[in-house]
């Protein structure tokens, strides 16, 4: 077959019918799990200045140097199209005052989010994340409680073999010393790391931990490692961070190369990975404190903690799980017509029995009546309306019932009373 002419652009996709039941599913246990915790919904515009994020997540990241979509308006305004959910909601907070709520302020969101990735399976352009963010309290038990949240919403999901990845990459203490035994090792071994992280040595020395270049890894195994220069009050913190995780027995390993090298993180990162393939874990989620980023974008200091789940990321994972999913609402019951009068009377009908909040199949495409009768077999419905003809003039309706196959003759404004009856019947 030709290529269409018109194809949706490259790593972005339709959301097509048969997948939609997947969202709604997603969007209703995130919910179902954050309405417990008391999170408030907000939605932030997909586009947002773009200096927010340059001042948020950090020049010298891939997400800024390379993955933005960015335009200039007709005004002038530079923006570009959210690569992420954190730095928004922080704008958000401070721009609304937030700080003089009770603290902490729990917010979650859901939607699309844009990165110019190369598209490859589980990474494209557009994509969809699942996010909440706790606002305004530094306690180590706020951080456990962002992998609980996220760990229990995957585990709802019906996802399996999920584990936990916790790192500490300190603050403003003893980053910066770490930082610089990092440095000196990296820069020692320079020639034998790749163009890339050459350069993250100048602009971004952290991130190399996220280079998949085999060279590189091997240079890695030997490089300090954070949790080794972290103080006296991040060791504490990370310690109780992971005393929670052992009260709550959620399976977590403690990972000294996991960096996610934002620079608005501080102290606690973590990514939630499924080890379902054992040979390439899936990262489905992974969040953080981020202690610095109020600062950063002007407000004053609040201490934050947040993560996101990747919605495409977790679909194929249930679809590979067989997470059970109702995908089609099963209509009640099927409405047949037969001749030019039946078929103009069938569509006040149809809204009649809507009204009565019964579900409703019908093949108003298909003329005859053994095509239409074979589709409610097969969607198995509990009663069939048949409207011919004579009924129509007669404002007459017969009623099937599937189960036992009796036919009844009622008047057209008794059918929701008559249909009540059946779909009452076990
Ligand atoms: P991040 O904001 O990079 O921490 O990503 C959080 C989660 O979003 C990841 O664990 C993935 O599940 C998902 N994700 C991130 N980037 C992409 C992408 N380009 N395409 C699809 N999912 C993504």
């Amino acid at each position: 077959m030709a290529k269409p002419k018109f194809q949706s652009p490259t790593g972005m996709h339709d959301i097509l019918p048969q997948n939609q039941a997947y969202y709604e599913k997603i969007q209703n246990t995130a919910k179902e799990v954050v309405e417990f915790y008391d999170f408030g919904k907000i939605d932030t515009p997909v586009l947002e200045d773009y200096n927010l994020f340059i001042r948020s997540i950090g020049e010298g990241t891939d997400i800024v140097e390379k993955e933005m979509f960015t335009l200039k308006t007709k005004g002038k305004d530079f923006l570009a199209l959210r690569p992420e959910g954190t730095a928004p909601i922080m704008r958000s907070y401070i721009e609304n005052g937030f700080v003089s709520l009770p603290q902490p302020v729990r917010l979650w969101y859901f939607g699309p989010f844009f990165r110019y990735e190369k598209p490859q399976a589980g990474r494209f352009r557009q994509f969809n994340q699942f996010g909440i963010e706790i606002i305004g309290e530094d306690d180590a038990i706020i951080d456990a409680q962002t992998i609980l949240i996220m760990y229990k919403f995957l585990q709802e999901l019906g996802l399996k073999d999920l584990v936990v990845k916790v790192n500490s990459i300190g603050d403003d203490k003893c980053r910066p010393i770490y930082r610089k035994e990092l440095l000196k090792y990296l820069r020692d071994k320079k020639t034998s790391l790749c163009a890339d992280c050459q350069k993250r040595i100048k602009t971004n020395p952290l991130r190399v931990f996220d280079c998949k270049n085999e060279k590189c890894g091997q240079v890695l195994m030997g490089a300090p490692q954070s949790i080794d220069y972290l103080c006296e009050e991040c060791k504490k913190h990370l310690k109780n961070v992971l005393e929670y995780l052992d009260e709550l027995k959620i399976p977590y390993s403690l990972e000294s190369k996991l960096v996610r090298g934002l620079d608005y993180y501080t102290r606690t990162v973590f990514e939630i990975e499924s080890t379902r393939e054992q040979d390439s874990p899936i990262a489905l989620a992974g969040g953080g404190r981020y202690d610095n980023l109020s600062k950063a974008l002007g407000g004053g200091e609040i201490s934050s903690c947040g993560a996101a789940a990747g919605i495409e990321r977790i679909i194929a994972e249930m679809k590979e799980v067989k997470s059970k999913l109702i995908l089609h609402s099963i209509p009640d019951v099927f409405f047949a017509q037969i001749g030019p009068l039946a078929k103009k009377r069938s569509l006040p009908i149809l809204e009649e029995l809507r009204n009565a909040k019964i579900k409703v199949g019908e093949s108003f495409g298909k003329d005859g009546l053994k095509a239409q009768l074979g589709k409610a077999s097969r969607l198995g419905v509990k009663a069939v309306l048949i409207l011919g003809q004579k009924e129509a003039i007669n404002e007459m309706i017969l009623i099937r019932n599937m189960k036992t196959s009796k036919q009844v003759e009622v008047k057209q404004e008794d059918i929701v009373i008559e249909l009540k009856k059946i779909l009452k019947e076990k």
